[in-house]
C-alpha cells in the first residue's frame, strides 16, 4: 500500500517551528517510503483561522522545500461529510443525541463533564445515552436542539502500537462520550480529523505527542465506523531551555519559522537542524542533505524524550551558541557557491547593496568575494552587515576593532596613509607582491607586520576579524585599498570609542 501522510496545521498564527518539524518528518517519511505528502488546513475554527496564517504556513513550507504532492485540502469544505458520518453513527446506534440544553459550547461540555465526573465518577452517565430511538427521533423532529455524542462502550480499552512510544492503552471508562457534533450543528475536531484522514486515504498519522489523548478518541470513532485506523507515530515536544513549553504566547517570534528565514538562515541548514531536533540518524553524521535525510529517516530513530530548543531566553536575538547557528555557518561555508549566490543576491538586494554588475562584468569578482568572506559568516545577514565594506563605501567601524587595532596604535594614523602611497606604486597587486611590500614597509618603520595588517583590516573593512588580509587586499583591489587607507573616517570613529 502506498504510504500517504499529511501535515494538518490549524491556521491560527504563524508556522510554529514545532509544526514545521512535524511537517518535515511527515515529508521525510513519505519520501523515504516512496509515498505522498499531503497538506490539510484545519480551518474549522472560523473565529481563529485566518487567511494570513494560511499564507504564512504555505510560505514556511515552501521555504523549507516541503510542498505537498496533491492539492491542499481545506477541512471546512468537508463539513457535510463530517455531518454525514455523525448521522451514520447515530443511525447505527453508535452515537446518540444529547438534548442537554447547556451543552452548546465546548467550554460548557468540559464543565458539565467535569461536574458529572465529580458527582458520579462516571464520565459516560449522560441521561440521554439510553434514550429510546423513538423518543430521541421524536424530540429531534419537534425541533429540540441536540448535540451528537459517541457512545463509548462501557467496558474495555483502546490500544494501539505507537511507532515512537510503543503500546498505548486507555480504559474506555476514562473516556467521556465525546461530542461529535455540537448542538449548533458544528462538527468537532476528532470527528473531522477521522473523516478527512479516511477520505484522504491516510496510512500513517505523524503528529505531536500532545495529540495522544485525541488518538484514543479517534480510534474509537474509527472502530464505530468499522474502519481500520491508520498507524500512529507521536513526536516528542520541542521545549524551551529549562523544560518549559515553547509557546507562541511566551516566546513570541522565537517559535515562528519565518523568524529564522528573516534572520538569514539558509533553508537547507534550518531544515537539517529541525530534522535533528528529536530524531537521530544512524551514525554520527550531523550535516545531512535532503537526499541523505530521506535516505536515513525512520520513525524508529525518533527520540521519546522531548527536545530542547536552545536559545538564550534573556537575549533571544543571540543565537551564536545555538546549534542552529553553527549548522548555518557550516552550510554557508560548504555549500556549492552557485547555490549560495542567489541567497546572497537576495540579501544584498534587500539591504540595497546589490548591483547589476555583479552579474555581468563584475561577476567573477563578486563570486570570488562571496567565496572569501563566507568563511567566517554565520548567517546571510552577515553579508550585508559585517561584509558591507565589500559592497559599499558606506560601512560602519566596529568600536571594538577601532579600540584594539587603531586607538592602541596611534602611529598607524600616519603610517597607513604612507603605506597607501607605496601600494599605489605597485603594478602587481597580487598576494605575493603585497606581502613583500608590506613586510618591507613594516621593517623599515620598525612596526610589526601584524599591527599594520590589523590596523589595515579595521580601516579597510570596519571589522576586527575576517579572512586572510592579503586576500582581503587583493579582493578589494588597489583603488579601494589606497583610498580607504588614506581616508580619515576610521580615525574619526575613534572619538566615539
Ligand atoms: N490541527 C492539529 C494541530 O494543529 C493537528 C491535527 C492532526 O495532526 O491530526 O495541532
Amino acid at each position: 500500500m502506498t504510504v500517504r501522510v499529511r501535515f494538518a496545521p490549524s491556521p491560527t498564527g504563524y508556522l510554529h517551528i514545532g509544526s514545521a518539524r512535524t511537517a518535515l518528518y511527515n515529508f521525510l517519511y513519505a519520501r523515504s517510503k516512496g509515498g505522498k505528502f499531503l497538506l490539510r488546513i484545519e480551518d474549522t475554527d472560523q473565529e481563529r483561522s485566518t487567511e494570513e496564517s494560511v499564507k504564512s504556513i504555505l510560505e514556511g513550507l515552501k521555504w523549507l522545500g516541503l510542498e505537498p504532492d496533491e492539492p491542499i485540502v481545506f477541512q471546512s469544505k468537508n463539513k457535510e461529510k463530517h455531518l454525514e458520518a455523525a448521522f451514520k453513527l447515530l443511525e447505527m446506534g453508535k452515537a446518540y443525541r444529547d438534548f442537554t440544553p447547556k451543552e452548546k459550547t465546548t467550554e460548557n461540555i468540559k464543565e458539565v463533564v467535569a461536574e458529572r465526573a465529580r458527582e458520579q465518577k462516571d464520565l459516560r452517565s449522560n441521561p440521554y445515552r439510553d434514550l429510546s430511538k423513538e423518543e430521541s427521533d421524536a424530540r429531534a423532529a419537534s425541533g429540540e436542539p441536540f448535540a451528537i455524542r459517541l457512545k463509548v462502550p462501557r467496558t474495555g480499552k483502546t490500544s494501539f502500537e505507537d511507532a515512537v512510544y510503543g503500546l498505548q492503552e486507555r480504559e474506555f471508562s476514562e473516556i467521556e462520550d465525546l461530542v461529535l457534533v455540537r448542538s449548533d450543528g458544528h462538527p468537532l475536531y476528532n470527528l473531522a480529523v477521522v473523516c478527512d484522514d479516511i477520505e484522504m486515504g491516510i496510512t500513517n498519522v505523524i503528529r505531536g505527542q500532545d495529540h495522544l489523548t485525541n488518538t484514543h478518541k479517534q480510534i474509537l470513532i474509527y472502530e464505530a465506523l468499522g474502519i481500520k485506523p491508520p498507524r500512529f507515530a507521536h513526536l516528542p515536544l520541542i521545549l524551551a531551555p529549562g523544560g518549559k513549553k515553547l509557546s507562541k504566547r511566551h516566546h513570541g517570534e522565537i517559535v515562528s519559522l519565518t523568524t529564522y528565514r528573516d534572520a538569514g538562515f539558509l533553508p537547507e541548514a534550518f531544515r537539517n537542524f529541525l530534522a535533528l531536533l528529536g530524531w537521530s540518524p544512524k551514525g554520527n553524521k550531523e550535516i545531512l542533505s535532503m537526499e541523505e535525510l530521506i535516505e536515513s529517516f525512520s520513525l524508529e530513530g525518533i527520540h521519546r524524550s522531548n527536545a530542547i530548543f536552545n536559545f538564550d531566553p534573556n537575549n533571544p536575538k543571540r543565537w551564536t551558541d545555538d546549534k542552529a547557528i553553527w549548522m548555518n555557518a557550516e552550510y554557508l561555508r560548504k555549500m556549492p557557491l552557485e547555490k549560495l549566490i542567489p541567497y546572497v543576491k537576495e540579501e544584498l538586494r534587500q539591504a540595497k547593496l546589490w548591483r547589476e554588475e555583479y552579474e555581468s562584468e563584475e561577476k567573477e569578482w563578486f563570486e570570488k568575494t562571496v567565496n572569501l568572506i563566507r568563511e567566517r559568516f554565520f548567517t546571510l545577514k552577515d553579508f550585508s552587515t559585517q561584509g558591507r565594506a565589500y559592497f559599499s563605501e558606506d560601512f560602519d567601524f566596529d568600536p571594538k576593532a577601532v579600540e584594539k587595532n587603531l586607538k592602541k596604535h596611534p602611529e598607524l594614523e600616519t603610517l597607513l596613509p604612507e603605506l597607501a602611497e607605496r601600494l599605489e606604486q605597485l603594478v602587481d597587486f597580487s598576494h605575493q607582491a603585497l606581502e613583500d611590500e608590506i613586510k618591507k614597509f613594516a621593517q623599515e618603520k620598525g612596526v610589526s607586520f601584524g599591527v599594520i595588517m590589523n590596523g589595515a583590516r579595521t580601516v579597510l573593512t570596519g571589522v576586527q576579524v575576517g579572512p586572510s588580509m592579503l586576500a582581503v587586499l587583493e579582493t578589494l583591489g588597489k583603488k579601494r585599498v589606497v583610498a580607504r587607507l588614506k581616508s580619515r573616517l576610521a580615525w574619526q570613529a575613534i572619538q566615539q570609542v
